[in-house]
């Protein structure tokens, strides 16, 4: 009998179209772009420079694919076929059943690349055994109600170096359960900020909750005590939230979450999302870069970090930060592999 939290049968064929490996009721994983061109020696994705991270030892995966408590309108994801439901402890598959099927379903995506002449062998043997983490790749994370114990469990017991958690802020009490689960903070949070006043939220980020907006301030508040490098993701949309009479509001919204890092990237008419946008609403990394500098006049203790041009992103360090931006020392593996390099 299928779970009434399962992916539906139709949609998970199109998932696998796309070739997402599904895990239990709701968790996927898919070989990222940038991954398979690492394997490659072709490029390592920018979170490699910035960050330091092992591009080809990424897990890009999610506990709940098609769940989500917001409707952006620039997300690529299938977001049409999405659901919402806050899903209880009891219903979720528990962590460690999750990782393993996540992990088996990644063995096999990457059993595609064996006899690839392309493919770096040396790179393709450690790629076996993923050393960072990306909860990032579909839905919300945070809805899944065990997300400490399974970031715990990949420290733990599954030799995650680094793991990155991407949220849309509206469950802030997922935060402090990672604080209070001893081990269970991941090396970065994400949380995306792409509207700088309630108005424009409800427009460009579209949440299920009517308190949407005051979810994302509690988040805030709660992550800006925390001991965890936090990051602070702007998708500019050209001719939706890139206007300079705004860009003191968007300030504000970093300084109050206390961000080491922002990370300003051009929304990409990519996916599903062209159903929603025009291509015009892309901006050129020329354009995002010029918002960066116009932004640090409303930041003074920030500066202007690092930037690639070939992903449309620029990077702003907080310079009250105690972190470092560099989290490891790269993969000597991965040395000389470009960044700027489709
Ligand atoms: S960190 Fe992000 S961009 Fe880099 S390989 Fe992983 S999922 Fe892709």
């Amino acid at each position: 009998m299928t779970s009434e939290l399962a992916i539906p049968f139709e949609i998970k064929v199109q998932l696998k179209k796309k070739k997402y490996g599904i895990a239990g009721q709701q968790g996927a994983v898919q070989i990222c772009s940038w991954t398979k061109k690492a394997l490659k020696k072709e490029a390592v994705c920018y979170k490699n420079k910035f960050y330091g991270i092992d591009t080809h030892r990424c897990a890009e995966v999610t506990p709940l694919a098609m769940l989500c408590s917001q409707n952006c309108i620039f997300c690529w994801r299938p977001m049409e076929f999405m659901k919402f439901k806050e899903p209880s402890r009891e219903e979720v598959d528990p962590p460690e059943k999750l990782i393993e099927s996540l992990l088996k379903e990644r063995k096999k995506l990457l059993s595609g690349f064996k006899g690839n002449e392309a493919v770096d062998e040396a790179l393709l043997k450690e790629a076996q055994h993923p050393t960072h983490w990306a909860i990032s790749l579909s839905g919300e994370p945070t809805l899944y109600p065990r997300l400490a114990e399974m970031i715990k469990l990949l420290k733990e017991k599954y030799g995650a170096e680094t793991v990155f958690v991407v949220s849309n802020g509206m469950h802030p009490e997922r935060f402090r359960e990672m604080y209070e689960l001893r081990n269970a903070m991941p090396s970065q949070i994400y949380i995306s900020i792409d509207a700088p006043t309630k108005e424009l939220f409800k427009k460009i980020n579209r949440s299920v909750y009517e308190d949407g907006w005051e979810r994302l301030h509690k988040t805030l508040e709660i992550l800006s005590k925390l001991p965890v490098r936090k990051v602070a993701r702007l998708t500019l949309i050209k001719g939706l939230n890139d206007s300079p009479h705004h860009m003191k509001d968007f300030a504000d919204l970093f300084v109050k979450g206390n961000f080491d890092f922002i990370e300003i990237k051009a929304y990409m008419w990519l996916g599903y999302s062209r159903r929603r946008l025009k291509m015009e609403n892309m901006p050129t990394h020329e354009e995002v870069r010029e918002y960066a500098r116009k932004l640090l006049h409303y930041l003074p203790h920030h500066k202007f970090e690092d930037e690639v041009k070939m992903s449309r992103i620029v990077l702003i360090k907080n310079q009250h930060s105690p972190f470092p931006t560099l989290l490891r020392e790269r993969s000597p593996s991965l040395a000389g592999i470009p960044y700027d390099k489709a």
